[in-house]
């Protein structure tokens, strides 16, 4: 086990403390912040998700309403729809 200061001096990313964090993740922390490695991870993947549903709501009321039969825009949803699905875990 390696403190932070010592991380850093060795010129790692990341380094384990051997502690759980705040939110229990028992993953290592960045040297240069200190912030753990699982949550932000789960930010990352929260913002991606936010960004998926907001794309895929803009993506349809464009095709929905305006009735766009453009290829593209129909390849763009389809994209946009498995990736949703994926982030939901259905595929
Ligand atoms: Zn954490």
């Amino acid at each position: 086990m390696k403190t932070r200061r010592q991380a850093h001096e060795d010129g790692e990313k990341t380094y384990k403390t051997g502690t759980p964090c705040n939110r229990g993740h028992d993953t290592p922390r960045y040297t240069s912040t200190g912030g753990c490695v699982g949550c932000n991870r789960m930010k990352a993947s929260e913002t991606r998700k936010n960004y998926l549903n907001k794309n895929w709501g803009y993506t349809k009321h464009t095709v929905t309403a305006h009735k766009l039969d453009i290829p593209k825009i129909n390849e763009y949803a389809k994209t946009l729809e498995m990736a949703r699905k994926l982030q939901e875990g259905k595929i």
